[in-house]
């Protein structure tokens, strides 16, 4: 149970004074919905309104904030609604002239607001024209110095929300912060030089300098250590739990995986015989296996997870692959049928369009251990889905599938060993964040016979030129040559997406004629199947396309990738959809265009896939270039990055809590002792609960 004193932050933000219906569901987009959530969004900046009290103080162009006593008014002819509403003052501290101008006004407000005759204290950006002040609507009209802040946090903000507003509700919530027990080794704060976790939220609210916005101050780096640790520990205690819980031993395969790697039509590569035997390893001894297997596009993990699956099978259990799309599902049902067909193993797809007495029949068999292996999408895993005994669990191209729903399956599948696949190549600190509670198996080399991918980065004007020069490339080339064209991802809208990739299509089709196909997000399973297998069986040239075949469609006479608006992609994203050519033996190409508006980060990401094809160094770059700030790049990446850390500057305190978390359940793996009270105040402040109660008693 969470601790009583910690409620009160948890809850709703409605609960706060002047914060209605509309005002929490923009929060809750902005930051969340608990009042915990507003303390954890913390200002990215601060505005310094100096107050102004000689002539020489004043720097054009800069906030300020000046005492006036108002000469004149200037309304402008009702006729003439363009011109401005001007209000001559003059300076009380120093001689000079100022002109306030509204473009938006209210004349009642002005009037009464700054009456002729009367002193007021504005703040605003400054203009200095000669011995004149203008102030274009002051953000700030008072009675006195006090009503204008000096220093005022300005917060990462969404449309409808103002820093002023949120300021205002963080000062409410730090004025009933409960004081909580230290959880922190006090001779490392000392050593730190870090102030307690309450002090350290006030003054990481109230900003004086660019330096406290930084994530060198030492209030935020306390905050970010106390994230980290909260991480830390929390996987650290699902990694202890889970490894003493008996897994599902199984022993050494025989005769099937031997079968399989023997009717392979290629040699594996040293990287996967290497995890394959990790993999074994793990299945045959006696604890659960909780394993991550990183691995680029192409490198071959199909195979790795095949005979994982194949040793559950063979020692009497069932195996289960879940993949993260439709498409996927079908095209690993078939290549693993092709690859089993020899054996004696019985497999069966299931998804959400496997639909009445289908599927009815498959959860019967598989109840009654009829089916060796089940292929599907995240039905798989469904409630309805009961299986005689399950074995091996392989998650492919999920890195979104996170510690909560890890322990779900275990918790469901008593015993399971669990194999989590991904394409996306993770730095070592996301890793570590993201996975700390997994063993790492990684493939760090690609089957001999890829040929490296010739990038170009072009704009998106000449799109219409590409598409004709790849026409007639088809028409001479002997090779048969197909073409991906990825149409751009237009942010939280399925819809527009849709639109562009469909006015493309259309297009294209004046070209390409009848050889180009269109697949998208919002196409029912058996239309999309028609056109995937109809560009898979080469019926069709061109496949455009919205992101839906990001992750891991295999087409090796597909050589050309066209990435339209590729600067809205993540490197991520960008990588995984290059890894869609180059599969065969045959030259690739993958070509980014550019809209209209690059950026000068958008253009170091893009020289960045052209100069590497490495997944890992694109990570790393990745994760540099975005800093903690592109919350766009964040969410297309699928990991969970932190609110108060920000790795790009702190990776350091990633690694001390690490530390710190290991010894910390060394000396008190129950968190026992006063600091182990302390320490699970902490879990729960960060919403580990599910750490807490999967792991401690
Ligand atoms: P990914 O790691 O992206 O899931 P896949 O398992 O889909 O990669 O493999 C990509 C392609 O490479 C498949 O067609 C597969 O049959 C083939 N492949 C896998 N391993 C090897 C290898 N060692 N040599 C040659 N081809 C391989
Ligand atoms: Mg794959």
């Amino acid at each position: 149970m969470r601790p009583a004193q910690l409620n009160i932050l948890f809850q709703q933000t409605t609960s706060l004074a002047g914060v209605g219906g509309k005002t929490a569901a923009l929060l809750k987009k902005l930051c969340g919905s608990c009042l915990i959530d507003l303390l954890f969004h913390l200002p990215s900046n601060v505005a310094y309104r100096k107050r102004i009290t000689a002539f020489s103080q004043l720097i054009n162009g800069s906030l300020g904030t000046i005492r006036i006593r108002v000469t004149a008014h200037n309304a402008p002819n009702k006729k003439r609604r363009a011109t401005p509403y001007r209000i001559i003052g003059e300076c009380l501290d120093f001689p000079a002239e100022i002109e306030l101008i509204f473009f938006n006004y209210h004349a009642d407000y002005l009037s009464a607001r700054l009456t002729e005759g009367a002193v007021a204290v504005v703040s605003g950006k400054m203009e200095i024209y000669g011995g004149r002040i203008k102030m274009l609507h002051p953000d700030y009209i008072a009675s006195d110095w006090r009503g204008i802040p000096e220093y005022e946090p300005i917060y990462p903000l969404t449309a409808g929300i103002t820093s002023k507003g949120l300021a205002k509700s963080v000062r409410i919530i730090l004025d009933s912060l409960p004081t909580l027990p230290e959880w922190a080794d006090q001779p490392f704060l000392a050593k730190m030089g870090w102030p307690d976790w309450k002090t350290a939220l006030c003054s990481a609210h109230a900003p004086k300098t660019q330096n406290d916005v930084s994530c060198l101050s030492p209030a935020r780096a306390r905050l970010a250590y106390d994230e980290l640790l909260a991480n830390q520990l929390a996987l650290a205690l699902v990694r202890m739990t889970q490894r003493k819980k008996a897994g599902k031993q199984l022993p050494m395969s025989q005769k099937l995986v031997p079968q399989l790697l023997n009717d392979l039509p290629f040699n594996l590569t040293h990287a996967q015989q290497r995890v394959i035997k990790e993999i074994a390893d793990d299945l045959s001894a006696s604890g659960q296996m909780m394993r991550l297997l990183q691995g680029d596009v192409g490198s071959g993990k199909t195979v790795v997870a095949l005979t994982a699956l194949l040793q559950a099978v063979e020692a009497g259990h069932q195996g289960v692959l879940m993949a993260p799309t439709d498409i996927l599902a079908r095209q690993h049902y078939e290549s693993v049928s092709k690859l089993l067909k020899n054996m004696p193993v019985r497999t069966a797809l299931l998804t959400a369009r496997e639909k009445g007495k289908t599927r009815k029949e498959i959860l019967n068999a598989l109840a009654a251990g009829d089916i060796d292996i089940l292929i599907g999408t995240h039905a798989v895993f469904t409630d309805e889905v009961k299986y005689h005994s399950l074995g091996v669990a392989v998650v492919d191209e999920q890195h979104k599938f996170g510690v909560q729903q890890r322990l779900a399956l275990c918790r469901k599948e008593n015993g399971v060993n669990l194999l989590i696949m991904t394409a996306t190549p993770i730095p070592r600190t996301l890793a570590l964040t993201n996975f700390g509670d997994l063993d790492i198996s990684i493939l760090d080399e690609k089957p001999a016979n890829r040929q490296p991918i010739d990038t170009r980065v072009l704009s998106l004007k000449k799109a219409e030129e590409l598409a004709i020069k790849l026409r007639e490339k088809m028409a001479t080339d002997t090779s048969k040559m197909q073409v991906y064209w990825v149409c751009p991802l237009v942010e939280e809208s399925q819809k527009s997406d849709l639109a562009a990739a469909q006015k493309r299509y259309e297009s294209l089709k004046k070209i390409f004629a009848d050889r180009v196909g269109l697949v998208h997000g919002q196409m029912k399973g058996a239309e999309k199947d028609a056109v995937m297998n109809r560009f898979i069986n080469g019926d069709l040239d061109v496949l455009v396309a919205t992101t839906v075949i990001e992750v891991g469609v295999d087409v090796p006479t597909a050589t050309v990738m066209v990435i339209e608006q590729a600067e809205r992609f993540g490197l991520a994203g960008l990588h995984q959809l290059r890894g869609r050519v180059g599969r065969g033996g045959e030259k690739s190409i993958c070509l980014l265009l550019y809209g209209d508006s690059l950026t000068p980060t958008a253009r170091a990401r893009l020289n960045i896939m052209r100069e590497t094809e490495n997944g890992f160094t694109i990570a790393e770059e990745d994760l540099r270039l975005r800093g903690g700030g592109d919350i766009l790049g964040v969410r297309q990446s699928g990991l969970m990055l932190f609110r108060l850390a920000d790795l790009s500057c702190q990776g350091d305190l990633l690694y001390t809590a690490t530390q710190d978390a290991k010894m910390i359940l060394n000396t008190d793996p129950q968190l026992k002792s006063a600091r182990g009270q302390a320490l699970r105040c902490l879990l729960y402040l960060f919403r580990k609960d599910e750490a807490i109660i999967n792991g401690l008693n």
